[in-house]
């Protein structure tokens, strides 16, 4: 994948060259460098795949005006859900919020999604849902998740296919932790994977070291 990468020396010169003097072809670069067209070539590969520059045939190089900023936009802008998903944990929704204790220790998750007897979506748990009803008075092995949790159709989703920029918008915007991703169907939703405030700091990291 495109990325910024550092470049040497000699490349910045050829970018120089190129923006002064663009279309220019490859013989001139070498021209104005004292070099051989041979010895320029992977560097003009290398400006070319990055997406500095930007080849006509018969026409020559020209710079693309890039930045390294807007080349670090467009990727962020390629990276979809599925690249980063994690496997879902997934509870029915009489499951006692015991259990639903229990489960998020267990599976070390930070958040549960609640299906119904045919697996589809039907709530989220989080911690702090789980904390709220821990400070009650109740019996936390008779209350059933389903009259704790965040309910459809309320629930903020995502699919395979979407952008990954695009779900770290709707964490923020919603202040949540994860969505479920979701492949939907006549009988509903079914939850297919989980992403989370970790899957968007791994990608954010991947990014970086390109
Ligand atoms: P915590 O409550 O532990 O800080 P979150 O910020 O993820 O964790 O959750 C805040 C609230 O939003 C909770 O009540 C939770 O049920 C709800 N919630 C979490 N994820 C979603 C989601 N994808 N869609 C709708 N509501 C959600």
């Amino acid at each position: 994948m495109v990325s910024t990468i550092e470049l040497t020396k000699r490349q910045e010169q050829i970018l120089q060259i190129v923006k002064d003097n663009g279309p220019i072809t490859g013989e001139q670069i070498a021209d104005q460098l004292n070099l051989t067209r041979a010895t320029l070539r992977p560097d003009l590969a290398i400006l070319t795949m990055a997406g500095y520059l930007d080849a006509r045939p018969r026409v020559g190089y020209f710079y693309t005006g890039k930045s390294g900023t807007q080349l670090l936009t467009e990727n962020l802008q390629k990276i979809y859900v599925k690249e980063y998903q994690s496997i879902p944990v997934v509870i029915n929704e009489n499951v006692s919020v015991y259990d639903a204790i229990c489960t998020m220790f267990l599976e070390d998750v930070g958040t549960l999604f609640v299906v119904d007897q045919s697996s589809q979506l039907v709530g989220v748990l989080s911690r702090k849902d789980l904390l709220r009803a821990s400070i009650g008075k109740q019996e936390l092995s008779t209350i059933p998740v389903h009259i704790i949790m965040t309910r459809m159709p309320n629930i903020t989703m995502c699919e395979r296919d979407d952008l990954l920029i695009d779900v770290a918008k709707k964490l923020i915007e919603k202040q949540i932790d994860a969505l479920p991703i979701v492949k939907q169907s006549d009988k509903g939703y079914e939850v297919i994977g989980r992403i989370t405030k970790t899957n968007i700091t791994k990608a954010f990291v991947a990014l970086g070291e390109e």
